[in-house]
């Protein structure tokens, strides 16, 4: 299953792999892309996404994969569990608790079925601060730009439909 014995850390994967260790913002690739480029400005985002995925075969990397919203990529390795903004899609990190851990073993083991149980994903799902605020003060002045894209929001009114023939 791991080949991962003779997997070479070669400048690229180097680079995006501090992009990923040096932040608990669980990027996209988009987002990896940009901060890769700012030290490699020849790389494309298509060998950024292609390491990323090698990277997280060879367990270097996690690779998130929500049910909705983009991929997002993690270089924090140690056992953690995840929050996601329904609004923007972000992914902040919830501290694996021996308390929490235990629960999991719990979910893993003590269901009734006949399936081979090989993991079990837990996912908290909620608004993060930005989009808590967002939405009680409704002005439009958002501080701070970032990088952090703009996730389809489920649900939204307004998509344009133009063209009903
Ligand atoms: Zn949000
Ligand atoms: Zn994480």
């Amino acid at each position: 299953m791991l080949e991962g014995r003779n997997f070479r850390l070669t400048e690229r994967r180097r680079v995006i792999l501090e992009a990923l260790r040096g932040s608990t913002d669980h990027p996209t690739v988009d987002d990896v892309y940009i901060r890769a480029r700012s030290r490699l400005p020849r790389i494309s985002l298509a060998t950024v996404y292609r390491n990323l995925e090698e990277m997280a075969a060879n367990g270097l990397v996690r690779k998130l994969a929500p049910e909705e919203g983009a991929r997002r990529y993690d270089g924090q390795m140690a056992p953690h569990f995840h929050v996601r903004c329904t609004g923007c899609g972000a992914v902040a990190d919830i501290p694996c608790t021996a308390e929490l851990g235990r629960l999991v073993r719990e979910l893993e083991t003590g269901c009734e079925t006949d399936f081979s149980i090989g993991k079990v994903r837990v996912e908290w799902l909620g608004k993060c601060p930005r989009c808590r605020g967002a939405s009680a003060a409704d002005g439009g002045a958002s501080s701070g730009r970032s990088v952090v894209p703009k996730n389809e929001k489920p649900g939204v009114t307004g998509v344009k439909e133009k063209g009903d023939r």
